[in-house]
């Protein structure tokens, strides 16, 4: 793809899904299907996703400069490293392989299957970023999730990552579980900050309707802890990073010297992404305009699809396609920036989208939240600030 200074390439994110797994953890609702490592069709699958790319490549007419690859899932490091290997090469070959070196390349790990040698194989083959689901440092906490992993087995596997040759390494943990007090969750916190990661995923305990805990839940069979609780764990968590010397740059993310997720970036920044995989959902610019997608949900209809009229909805292809107008994608810019520290050109993005940024109902509710300190202005960008954001939800829905 060539870039001029009058047509400048936009900036494109690659988001490719690897749905199997060991086990299914009780409050997952990403699709996700527990299978044993021999079970899954690992070069099928590679096949599949390549057949995906090659149908959807020619429909994109915007002029795109690759700027990240995330494989996610799932657990991805289940993925044969070499077919993991393969579809990563011809990404990188379909878009521009002269800049592979400045393309971040994420795979998402579990402890189960992530050791000193798997790291390295994925380094050689052009991983540069593992993402880690260590998901807390308790026993008791651990087997409440459904985790296969012991406390050792998630700082054995977060060891290995950091030792290896691989560039970049971000750790993820769960806060916000029965029994845990803030203290505890700042403590892991801590301890995971200690083994020397730049990046920090820090998520609090949700229950999704659809999952395991989203039924006992309904039921009342579910121990949860108090929402004010699950406050006081964040704002501990925030305290014991900074403290380490993470910067809080998004809600669930932390990261020092600079080490901010930039495939998570682009989806914040509202950057196009091509989804690729069963269930993956992506946004692109067709001849047509902007539309959002998803892949087929079903694995074995992946598996088996031949991708013709990629970009229509079809049983064994694409499950949605919904074009984006420009004042959707401005909602969508609003409550996605909005959860950054950053904060958010709305001005500049409206400009961009050729829409209104301030239509009288939106111009209200803004007064109304910089008048209760819920949005700070400041150098033409909005902001939540820090000590909201933990209200973010409602603050955003307000302004949309
Ligand atoms: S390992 Fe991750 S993707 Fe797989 S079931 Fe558990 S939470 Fe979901």
């Amino acid at each position: 793809m060539t870039e001029s200074i009058a047509n400048p390439a936009a900036p494109l994110g690659i988001y490719v899904h690897f749905p199997w797994c060991l086990q299914k953890c009780p409050y997952c609702d990403f699709l996700s299907v527990a299978a044993a490592r021999d079970a899954i069709p690992h070069r099928a699958y590679a096949d599949a996703v390549l057949r995906e790319l090659e149908a959807r490549l020619p429909e994109l007419t915007r002029a795109y400069r690759l700027e990240t690859i995330f494989f996610g899932g799932g657990t991805p490091s289940l993925w044969a490293t070499e077919e993991l290997g393969r579809v990563l090469q011809a990404l990188l070959a379909a878009f521009s392989a002269s800049r592979a070196k400045e393309v971040e390349i994420t795979a998402e790990c579990n402890p189960t299957s992530l050791d000193l040698e798997k790291a390295r194989a994925l380094a050689a083959v052009g991983v540069n970023r593992l993402s880690l689901g260590v998901q807390g440092l308790d026993a008791e906490r651990l087997a409440f999730l459904g985790r296969l992993h012991d406390p050792n087995g998630g700082l054995e596997a977060a060891r290995a990552a950091l030792e290896s040759a691989m560039p970049r390494v971000s750790l993820d943990f769960i806060f916000g579980v029965a029994g845990q007090a803030a203290e505890q969750a700042a403590a892991e916190a801590r301890t995971l900050a200690a083994l020397g990661t730049t990046h920090l995923s820090a998520y609090a305990l949700t229950i999704e309707p659809g999952t395991d805990f989203g039924a006992r839940a309904k039921k009342g069979r579910l121990p949860l802890l108090e929402e004010a609780q699950v406050a006081d764990s964040f704002l501990a968590v925030d305290e014991a990073l900074s403290e380490a010397g993470f910067d809080h740059y998004e809600i669930s993310n932390f990261a020092r010297q600079g080490d901010v997720s930039r495939h998570n970036l682009g989806y914040w920044r509202g950057y196009d992404y091509l989804g690729l995989g069963t269930g993956a959902w992506g946004t692109v610019t067709l001849a047509s305009g902007r539309v959002r997608y998803r892949t087929t949900p079903s694995p074995e209809r992946f598996v088996g699809s031949r991708f013709t009229r990629p970009f229509e909805v079809a049983l064994d292809t694409t499950a949605v396609v919904e074009p984006l107008d420009a004042e959707t994608s401005l909602r969508e810019r609003i409550m996605l920036g909005l959860r950054l520290a950053e904060g958010f050109d709305l001005q500049g993005a409206a400009a961009e989208l050729g829409v209104p940024a301030l239509p009288p109902e939106r111009g209200r509710a803004l007064d109304r939240l910089t008048a209760r300190g819920r949005i700070e202005v400041a150098d033409g960008r909005l902001r939540i600030p820090k000590s909201k954001w933990l209200f973010a939800d409602g603050i955003i829905s307000e302004l949309l």
